[in-house]
This record gives C-alpha cells, sequence and structure tokens, in this order.
C-alpha cells in the first residue's frame, strides 16, 4: 500500500484503485479517473475566503442593499424537469466562524417545476427537451418572483445560480442563457452550481443531517459520496447506467405511463405484486465499490418480452408441466426493485462502515421511492442509532431551489463568476471536482 500524507488523495488508473488517508480512515474503492487533487491548495485562490485559514465564514460577502438576508434564484434544467425556486437565508451570526452549512434557517420563496413528458414507450431526447425548456422558462421565472413577492430583482436577488452540470447537453444550454439574460437585464451576479452538491445541500438543510453518507439516485446518477477534506467524496458509483435510467427504460419496455415518472408508476405496481415470496432471479452485479445495472436491465427486459409473447419455453415464467404462468409483470417490477435496492444498500452500508458513520441521506428522484427508503432504514436500524434521512418529491426531485440553496452558500463564500466564459455549461461534472468551500 501507497503512504500518502493526509491532504492529498491519489486517483490512479493503473491501479484502478483510489486510495485516501486521512486520521480517522483508510478508503479503497475503484475509480476510472486518473488524477491528483492536491486539497485545500486546489481551488482556494476562487476563494478569498478560504486562503490561509480553515475557518468558514459564511457571511463573506455581506447582503445587497443592507439587508438582514440573502435571496437567491436557482435556475435547472439538465434533464426533463425545468425547475425555478428562490431562497432566502437570514444573515446570522452564528455563521460567522463555524461550519453550520446545513443549518442556514432557509426559507423556500417558491420551487417551482415543470416537467417535460413523453407518451408510454418514449424517453425524452436532448432536443425536445431543450425546446421545452426555452418555451418555459420565462414563464417560470415571472411565475417564482411573483410567488416570492419580488418586485425589483436588481435590489432584492443577490446572486443567480445556475446548473453547470452534470447533465443532458441542450436543455442544460437553454436554461444557462435564461441565467445570462437575468444577470445583465438586473445586474446580478451568477454563480454555476454543481447538480449534485445542489441535491445534497438541499437534503443537507432540509434535515438537518450534519455529515451524513449521501446515497444520490436518480435518472442520470447513482453515487454512494461521503464529505472529506473539503469535497464530497464518490465512495462507489454506477460503472454504466444509473439506477433510475434502468427503471425508466423497463418502464418504456412495459409501455407503461410516464407521468407523473416511470420510476413511481414501477413502484405502483411493485405493490401489487401477487407473489413477493418468489423472487425472480436477476443478476446481483455489485463490484467493490461499484454497481453495474446495465446487464440487469437485459436480463429483464428478455423475460418481460416473453412474458408478452407467452414464451412457454421460459422455464422462470411459466411452469414446467402445466404451463401455467407464474411471474406477471408486477412481480417483474417487484423484483427488479428489490435487487437493485439491495445492492445499494449493500454499498451504502459499507461506504458508512468505512467513514464510521451511522446516518444516510437519500437525495435524488428514485430517493422518493418508499420501498428504497424502507430497506435503507431496515440496515440502518441494524447499526447502533442508526438514522435514514429523505426528502419529498418537492425536494429530492430535480428543482431549483435546490440550485438556489448550493449556489448562494458558495455565494456567501465569495464564489461568483467573474467572466461569462466560466458559465459554460458541461455533460460531465463529476461530484468532487466542486471545492466545498462552505465547509470545514
Ligand atoms: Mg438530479
Amino acid at each position: 500500500m501507497l503512504f500518502i500524507p493526509p491532504v492529498i488523495s491519489l486517483y490512479t488508473e493503473k491501479l484502478n484503485s483510489f486510495i485516501m488517508m486521512s486520521s480517522r480512515v483508510t478508503i479503497f474503492t475503484s475509480c476510472n479517473d486518473a488524477y491528483i487533487y492536491l486539497l485545500r491548495e486546489g481551488n482556494s485562490q476562487a476563494f478569498p475566503n478560504a486562503v490561509g485559514s480553515k475557518m468558514v465564514n459564511l457571511n463573506t460577502i455581506p447582503p445587497k442593499n443592507g439587508r438582514d438576508y440573502y435571496i437567491a434564484l436557482g435556475l435547472e434544467g439538465s434533464a426533463n424537469k425545468l425547475g425555478v425556486g428562490i431562497v432566502k437565508h437570514p444573515l446570522l451570526p452564528k455563521h460567522a466562524n463555524s461550519d453550520l452549512s446545513y443549518d442556514c434557517e432557509a426559507e423556500m420563496l417558491s420551487n417551482i417545476r415543470d416537467t417535460y413528458v413523453t407518451p408510454p414507450g418514449e424517453g425524452f431526447l436532448p432536443r425536445d427537451t431543450a425546446r421545452h425548456h426555452r418555451n418555459w422558462c420565462i414563464r417560470l421565472i415571472k411565475q417564482a418572483l411573483a410567488e416570492a413577492d419580488i418586485k425589483n430583482p436588481t435590489l432584492d436577488i443577490d446572486v443567480i445560480c445556475f446548473t453547470k452540470g452534470p447533465g443532458m447537453g441542450a436543455p442544460l444550454h437553454s436554461v444557462v442563457i435564461a441565467a445570462r439574460t437575468c444577470s445583465l437585464l438586473w445586474d446580478v451576479p451568477l454563480v454555476g452550481v454543481n447538480h449534485c452538491i445542489g441535491h445534497i445541500e438541499m437534503g443537507r438543510e432540509i434535515t438537518k443531517a450534519q455529515n451524513p453518507v449521501v446515497l444520490y439516485v436518480s435518472g442520470g446518477n447513482t453515487q454512494v459520496i461521503a464529505y472529506s477534506e473539503k469535497r464530497y467524496r464518490i465512495f462507489g458509483e454506477t460503472l454504466d447506467i444509473a439506477i433510475g435510467n434502468c427503471l425508466d427504460r423497463f418502464a418504456r419496455t412495459l409501455k407503461i405511463p410516464n407521468e407523473p415518472s416511470p420510476g413511481y408508476n414501477i413502484e405502483q405496481l411493485a405493490k401489487k405484486a401477487p407473489h413477493k415470496e418468489n423472487l425472480v432471479e436477476l443478476p446481483y452485479t455489485v463490484k467493490g465499490m461499484d454497481l453495474s445495472m446495465s446487464g440487469i436491465l437485459a436480463s429483464i427486459d428478455l423475460l418481460a418480452k416473453d412474458l408478452f409473447k407467452g414464451n412457454k419455453k421460459n422455464k422462470i415464467l411459466f411452469d414446467k408441466t402445466t404451463g401455467e404462468q407464474k411471474v406477471t409483470v408486477e412481480d417483474l417490477c417487484y423484483s427488479l426493485q428489490e435487487n437493485l435496492f439491495a445492492m445499494l444498500v449493500e454499498i451504502t452500508e459499507r461506504a458508512m462502515a468505512h467513514v464510521n458513520s451511522n446516518q444516510v441521506l437519500i437525495v435524488g428522484g428514485v430517493g422518493c421511492n418508499v420501498r428504497l427508503q424502507e430497506m435503507m432504514a431496515q440496515m440502518c436500524k441494524d447499526r447502533a442509532n442508526g438514522q435514514v434521512h429523505a426528502t419529498d418529491n418537492r425536494f429530492c426531485i430535480d428543482n431549483g431551489v435546490m440550485i438556489a440553496q448550493a449556489g448562494l452558500l458558495e455565494y456567501r463564500m465569495g464564489g461568483i463568476v467573474k467572466d461569462f466564459s466560466e458559465t459554460v455549461v458541461t455533460q460531465k461534472f463529476r461530484t468532487d471536482e466542486v471545492y466545498a468551500a462552505w465547509r470545514d
């Protein structure tokens, strides 16, 4: 094993492993990227507050116009949801020199979302999704301002936060154009936000979980994350498709509606499964701390197709002797959920053991799934004082207010965009690339 000083984490493709030494833990997990992070020194120039000082001061930048509160507008459009949210943080003395970024006493002044829904059997394409966002963005911003009772954005808004990535290129691009326009129109600074960090900070603020292991599960992301040394570290993640994508694509095979979301409809079907005691066997692909789900999707897709065709040769679905159907569509939904969620629970528990934590925070659209929350709670129950934190669909499904929350934290630490060249959106933007200046 290599010895690495505490402030340096090393990713290396050759070793195909990630080794991090800290005072508390040694972590081994697979990783595809290859680069060295020099912690703290890394992004300190972007945050004047961070230079030469470890102390977090969330009151670095005072609110505009002598107000005693900050207001941020958040714009989210990295996938098929367009979200506009406005958040208010009171200026609190307790934030002067302590890491209380989970306790901003945030008030959500508005949180509006419009989802681009496609017909059953179809997914959403980037071009069509971008068109949806372009068509609705201005209307949603106006509605959010009216709901928050903001009459003069130039005076009343401190910062405009937009999703910089990760996500689908065209939809991200259509929303950042709206953010830049508002910034010029109102003379308000911009902050680009990592979508995953938005989910994490919103979850922390809502649940008040101080330092949980985060399970981020959505249509585009599957990651187990824990905070260490100014960054949210990825402990485990999917090697191919995201869990939400796996569920959505199975919903497409079944041709069930995408309204309100494909995953929600699978969850409802799973609840009605008549043969819960006979789990349909599917691949279980946990690789170290990582997961693979594309093979599971291919496997269950084949079963569904055989079921629809009535292929009696398939002995998993039909009785060998009588030819009687043993498995229903509901059973397939149930088995798929149980299998995937068991994999998630396994890697989350291992991450908890690594960092000696007993709190889990589930964020992302799939985090609304009650069965996943139940399974996670069962695992936590077996650990001393284990707790599961989750939010409802207002906050766990992509929304604007989470972008405002994370962006405002960064703004309060002095991190703003200085030139429009920094507002270029990116489809690939890893959670651990962000320097979390607002955390100790
Ligand atoms: Mg998301």
